[in-house]
Formats: structure tokens, sequence, C-alpha cells
């Protein structure tokens, strides 16, 4: 009997997990790592916030996946792991070994600089804690006058999450001061000018506090680099990504920042039993961005890669070759999104309906309890 390890319920798994459910690997057993049994889903937080989906719609219950797959769930989270003893160490005491693993277990917010902010300070991932604090903060802004919301990061979550707490704010009727703060470089690296002036001017319209400067966490607030400070009394990060600690000890070939080096089979370059995916990992033969939509991308080629493994199959591993330009949509906080797709974009409600539409698919797909 081999035993395959899957660590994270990330977007690239659920594919996996989908696979399994109808064909199953014969004289393999197969364990889920995950820290909770729900995987929500960052695509519809914006969404979540702006009051469009239920909490129970934004995520996928991996219950009624892993019985389908006939996979083992430990509900616990990987805190160490030894690639050279094929060993997970969990964060309930217990160690797992393995003959196969396949890591997906995404990234943190990368915080740095920010720390003096102390409870005022929220990084949007974990999602699971974010999603349990949203609601504390949303009921303190709508309550207490002048609330001052800050979200810094100007990616497409920052931006998305700007859009949605002000418009959430002002749908509960709440006296909205939402501020969003991006880096020197401006909003939205790596999509079209034509994007960028189309969130810039939908800032303006909703009336968002806008500024680009490099800033700093103080204990009340931020400060940016010409010394001016504002006051916050929450501090949302979406300040890019940083991967998790535990990798730096794990015996796997790691990039500068501490991501997992991987091929374009997304096997990993140092132990060929192990394969990882998603924002966890780097690739060495392209500048993959890391993005849910490759995530998603990568799963079917990662579960075709693991039954080939388990297979002992001479077949050769398939490769993930990502495409030059992804489809984004930006969700603006009413049912109204704006597209971003290599030079083109567009904006309207129907463009949300086709997020929309994209999205329940995705979180349907995976419900095996709604079938
Ligand atoms: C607000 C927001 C909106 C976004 N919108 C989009 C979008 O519209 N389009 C897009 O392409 N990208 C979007 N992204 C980016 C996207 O969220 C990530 O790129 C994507 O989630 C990466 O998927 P993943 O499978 O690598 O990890 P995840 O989906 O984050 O899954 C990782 C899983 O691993 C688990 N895990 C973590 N640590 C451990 C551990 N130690 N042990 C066990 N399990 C662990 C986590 O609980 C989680 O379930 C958005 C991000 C944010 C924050």
């Amino acid at each position: 009997m081999k035993r395959l390890v899957l660590v994270g319920g990330g977007h690239a798994h659920l594919s996996v997990l989908e696979k399994l459910a109808h064909a199953t690997i014969a004289g393999t057993e197969v364990i889920l790592i995950t820290p909770n049994r729900y995987q929500n889903y960052s695509g519809m937080l914006p969404g979540w916030i702006a009051g469009h989906y239920t909490r129970e719609q934004s995520r996928v219950d991996l219950q009624p996946l892993v019985e389908a797959s006939g996979v083992r769930m430990i509900t616990a989270s990987v805190t160490a792991m030894s690639a050279d003893t094929r060993t997970l160490t969990l964060s309930d005491g217990q160690q797992v070994t393995y003959d196969f693993l396949s890591l997906d277990v995404g990234s943190e917010t990368q915080t740095e600089g920010l720390s003096a902010l102390g409870v005022r300070l929220l990084p949007v991932k974990p999602l699971d804690d974010f999603f349990d604090q949203w609601p504390e903060i949303q009921k303190k802004a709508i309550n207490q006058k002048d609330y001052a919301l800050v979200v810094i990061g100007g990616g497409a979550a920052g931006v998305e999450l700007a859009f949605a707490a002000q418009f959430a704010l002002k749908r509960a009727g709440a006296q909205e001061h939402v501020t969003l703060v991006v880096s020197p470089d401006g909003m939205l690296n790596g999509h079209h000018d034509s994007v960028r002036r189309r969130v810039l001017a939908y800032t303006r319209k909703v009336g968002i506090v806008l500024y680009q400067q490099a800033a700093t966490g103080v204990v009340d607030g931020l400060q940016f680099s010409d010394g001016h400070r504002i006051y916050a009394d929450q501090v949302i990060a979406a300040t890019g990504a940083k991967p998790l600690s535990w990798l730096r000890q794990s015996g796997l070939s790691l990039n500068e920042q501490g991501y997992i080096l991987v091929d374009a089979c997304h096997r990993t370059q140092s132990h060929p039993e192990v394969f990882a995916v998603g924002d966890t990992c780097a690739r060495t033969d392209v500048h993959m961005a890391r993005s849910g939509v490759h995530a998603v991308k990568t799963g079917p080629v990662l579960a075709d890669n693991l039954y080939t493994v388990l297979a002992d199959s001479a077949a050769v591993l398939k490769d993930y070759q990502p495409r030059k330009s992804s489809l984004y949509l930006l969700a603006c906080g009413p049912q109204y999104a704006i597209a971003s797709w290599g030079r083109v974009s567009f904006e309207g409600h129907w463009v949300w309906r086709l997020k929309d539409w994209i999205d329940r698919g995705f979180i349907k797909k995976f419900s095996w309890n709604k079938v």
C-alpha cells in the first residue's frame, strides 16, 4: 500500500479530490491534511464583504468531497516537514509519513513594516482568519462615527477589498471613510494602462481616498515616506504574498524568497516524490504570477501526474503551460466589475454577472453535498 498525502485543500487539490471521487487509485491510501474542513474561495471574498454571498456560498465543504473520494481527512496544519525522511509534523503533534506528497498550501500576507499596528492590522491571508474577523470590524465601522478604514496594497486584492468595504459600509448607512494606500509604483502593476485608468476613475467616483506612497505601520495608523501620517482604526493588508515559514527547514529546494522550486510538471526540483502547486511554488522554467487562475488550471495536470507516478507508469508527466494573459474580473462593490485581459479591458454589470457565474460554477463543481 502506497501513501499519497495532500497538504492543503487549495484550488488545485480540489481537482485531485474530484478525480479521486470518479476513480480511486488501486493500492493507494490518500490523506488530506487541512486546517479547516471548509476551503474559503478568495474570488468570492469581495462579494461576501459586499453582501452578495453568504459565507456558506463562498466556500467548499471538503467533507462530502473526501467521503466521495475515499480520502482520509486530518483536520490540522503542517508545522514542519523533513523531505529527507518523508515526514510531516502536524499542529496536533502527530507525525505523518508519505511515499508521495503534494503541497497546495497557498501563501500568507507580507506584513513587513506593519507590525507596530498590533490589533489594528488584519492581513487578508490566512483567509480563514479574515472571514472570522471582518464581521466584527464591519460592525464597529457602522456603529462608530468617523471610523477610519484603510486598505494597504495596490494589487487586484487590495483594490477589490477597498471597493467592497466602501460599498458595504455605505449600504449599511455608515459614514464611510475608506482609504486605499498603494506603493509608489502605483496600482495594478502588470495590468494594462486602460485597466488602471478604469480602476482609478472608479476609485474617484465612489470617493475612496487614494495615497500612492511607501507606508509603514505606527501605533495608530500609517506613516508615509514623506513623514505624513494618517490615522486608522483598522488597516487591512493585501500587501502581496510570502511563503509559509516552515518550508525553510523542510529540506526542499527553495528560491531566494522561500517558494518551492518546481519544474513544468510541478514536481519539486529536489525531491521527485514531492509536488507543489499554487502560490507556494515557483517555476524554474517560466515566471508565473501567484494567482488563483493558475492554481485552478494546474489542478487537472497535477491530478494526472499523481495518478501516473502512483501507477508506476512509464508515461511521461504532463506540463502545465500558463497562457500569456489571464482574465481577471475585479469586483467593484455593487454588482459591477472591471475586466482585465492582456491589453483589453471592459466593465459593466454584465461583467459582474460573468464573474458571478464563473465563481458560483467553481463552488458548485466541488460541492458534493449539493449535487
Ligand atoms: C481578496 C482576494 C481576491 C483574489 N481574487 C483573485 C481572482 O479573482 N483571481 C485570481 O486569479 N486570484 C485571486 N486572488 C489570488 C488567489 O487567492 C491566490 O492566488 C490563490 O488562492 C492561490 O491558490 P492556492 O491553491 O495556492 O492556495 P489557497 O487557495 O490559499 O489554498 C491553500 C490552502 O492550504 C491550507 N493551508 C495553509 N497552510 C497550511 C498548513 N500549514 N497545513 C495544511 N494546510 C494549510 C489553507 O487553509 C488553504 O485551504 C485573490 C486573492 C485575494 C486575497
